[in-house]
């Protein structure tokens, strides 16, 4: 027998197989339950996640003439058909190559017959967003009034470029990218019955590869099992793809948090000189301070369901070191440095730029850090010590360009080393509250000293 690839034979087959979905299942499910199919889908979701898959089972499920609850049986030869893209009345159409006025009156001069084998005829569109506007427009009467044995199920990758008219004669289904774990949860599933041994990590490490597409998961493991056999390990798959190892991204997010600027062009050194890809990183590693910004918020909820128990375990250790408002400013780093990628001339060069910007960001004092110690100073004064001996610890003065508040970018390091005395024997008056310490003269000064240093560093 022919090899069948992993992504066709592990295809799901009833809505119960399809991963991640279940927002769009369910509401199929009930809707066949209870009789309230409507005439028109729109499955809008980037590729491979499984738009023509629920399509299918939906058209079967529609069709199977010895469905089990709402589930088709995939025996029955309506089923079978349809799997195998014989059936005279589940039409699947590439809208892409058939995107003609006179593509869509084919269709159109078809609908009128009833169908034959099936209680429905099913037209499927794919990539629907490809019709020419007169192809569009020929669809619309009949999508508004469609005989009532036709259903249309549109799929699109592109769910803005689909005409608001069509979109508003159907009910839109947005398909998520699927977590990974998830697809690590499916990729295991499979390996398992399909006798590969492979390490953990290396499940995780396709997984990460797919960004959310099943079918980009199961052809990267038939690359690796093409390429390695039946035994792989997380090396085999780094290097296949170009990726960098879990621990690696822990290491480097690590000295990123730290502030550990020759750890962070080692790495950079390495994982070039590795060949790793450069961008996919960019990628990943912004993905990796965002899921460490909502465990920060969630805890234990699984930042958002996206990350699996080892990156939390990770997560614990490099929340230790920092405070959410500072990931939040790297993974905003981040996020322009993927922008940027596009026109950069040198990918490596603007990734260690970054990189040391998201390290100072990382150890930059913030203005709450500023009040919390000239607070806690105050505190010291008011204890009763007379306040001409005690010198406020102050930077020097650099002229302020703009409040700190508004720049994403504070990267000075602390100025503990240089308390300088400019100004700082002033009197501070004993009333409490931070609102008041705005007024004091000698937060002022030191405030406006503070913005200086962490915009001019910038
Ligand atoms: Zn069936």
């Amino acid at each position: 027998m022919a090899y069948e690839v992993l992504a066709r034979k592990w295809r799901p087959k009833t809505f119960d197989d399809v991963v991640g979905q279940t927002h769009v299942t369910t509401t199929l499910r009930n809707a066949i339950a209870s009789d309230r199919v409507a005439h028109a889908y729109l499955f809008v979701g980037p590729r491979g996640i499984g738009k023509t898959t629920l399509s299918r089972i939906f058209a079967k499920s529609l069709n199977c003439t010895n469905r089990n609850g709402v589930e088709p049986c995939g025996e029955c030869e309506v089923c079978r058909a349809i799997t195998d893209g014989h059936s005279l009345d589940v039409i699947e159409i590439d809208g892409a190559s058939n995107n003609k006025v006179d593509d869509v009156h084919g269709i159109l001069d078809q609908i009128q017959f009833a169908p034959t084998t099936c209680k429905f005829k099913i037209y499927i569109i794919d990539e629907v967003h490809m019709l020419s506007q007169a192809a569009f427009n020929a669809l619309l009467k009949t999508l508004e009034e469609p005989p009532p044995y036709v259903k249309f199920i549109f799929a699109t990758t592109e769910g803005d470029k689909v005409l608001p008219t069509i979109v508003s004669r159907c009910q839109r289904f947005d398909l998520r990218r699927i977590a990974t774990p998830m697809i690590v949860k499916r990729l295991r599933r499979i390996c398992d019955a399909e006798g590969i041994d492979i390490e953990d990590d290396a499940i995780f490490a396709i997984a990460r590869g797919a960004e959310g597409g099943m079918r980009d998961a199961l052809s990267s493991l038939d690359q690796l099992i093409s390429f390695k056999g039946n035994k792989l390990t997380e090396e085999d798959a780094l290097a296949v793809f170009g990726l960098v190892s879990r621990h690696a991204m822990d290491d480097l997010a690590a000295a990123v948090l730290k502030g550990d600027m020759a750890a962070i062009l080692r790495m950079v050194d390495r994982f070039d000189s590795a060949g790793k890809d450069m961008r996919r990183l960019t990628v990943e590693l912004m993905d990796y301070f965002r899921n460490l910004l909502v465990y920060m918020y969630l805890g234990d909820e699984k930042a958002g369901g996206d990350a699996t128990e080892e990156q939390l375990r990770s997560f614990t250790e490099l929340a230790k070191l920092t405070d959410s408002n500072r990931v939040l400013k790297i993974a905003e780093q981040l996020s322009e440095l993927e922008e940027r990628l596009r026109f950069a001339l040198s990918v490596r060069t603007l990734i260690e730029m970054t990189l040391i910007r998201c390290a100072r960001v990382a150890t930059a004092v913030s203005l709450d850090e500023v009040l919390r110690r000239v607070t806690e100073l105050r505190g010291t004064l008011s204890a009763g010590q007379p306040a001409s001996k005690a010198a406020v610890p102050l930077p020097s003065p650099v002229p302020a360009v703009a409040p700190v508040t508004e720049k994403p970018a504070a990267v000075a390091p602390a100025p503990q080393s240089d308390a300088a005395t400019s100004g700082g024997e002033q009197e501070v008056n004993r009333s409490n509250g931070v609102a008041e310490l705005y007024n004091e003269p000698v937060l002022k000064h030191t405030l406006e000293a503070f913005n200086g240093r962490v915009v001019s560093a910038d």
